[in-house]
């Protein structure tokens, strides 16, 4: 049995909107993300983490900005296609730890239904995901609300 971890990190500018997407979840916001795909943020630090543990490069490679297939489309097909990358590969996921950071919206009422669509996603447990939010107390572009960024990490598991 071989263990592999992978770190991630991703950031989007907000822009003025009335939901933003994140961890796979429609939140209600005063504000947006600005991206190419959904702008999910704490996907795309998840794809990272998931791809950087398998030695499989990032998400920029597999799913091209400039790639029109790509555009506008949910995250979660795109974390769902990384699985399947993975699986090829015989890698399952141990566990996955994500924490975002936003000054605004509140994520905290929205954990629960981030953690099951992970969890769902990634076809581990619950316990096996962990999303975290946190502000940046004001101060940098999170903490001016000019973006949000997230920090990913993730544990593989490879069999055979
Ligand atoms: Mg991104």
């Amino acid at each position: 049995m071989t263990l592999r971890v992978g770190v991630g990190y991703d950031i989007h500018r907000t822009t003025p909107g009335t939901f933003a997407v994140i961890g796979g979840v429609e939140i209600p916001s005063q504000v947006g993300l600005e991206g190419h795909s959904d702008a999910d943020v704490a996907l795309h630090a998840l794809m990272d983490a998931l791809l950087g543990a398998a030695g499989l490069g990032d998400i920029g490679e597999h799913f091209p900005p400039s790639d029109d297939r790509f555009r506008g489309v949910s995250s979660v097909v795109l974390l769902e296609r990384v699985m399947e990358i993975l699986r090829e590969r015989s890698y399952r996921v141990v566990n996955v730890d994500v924490a975002v950071v936003a000054e605004r919206p509140k994520l905290a009422p929205h954990r629960a239904a981030m953690v099951e669509r992970l969890a769902q996603v990634l076809q581990v447990e619950r316990d096996c995901v962990s999303v975290k939010a946190t502000t940046n107390e004001g101060v940098g572009p999170e903490g001016r609300g000019e973006a949000i960024s997230a920090h990913a990490v993730a544990l593989l598991e490879r069999s055979g």
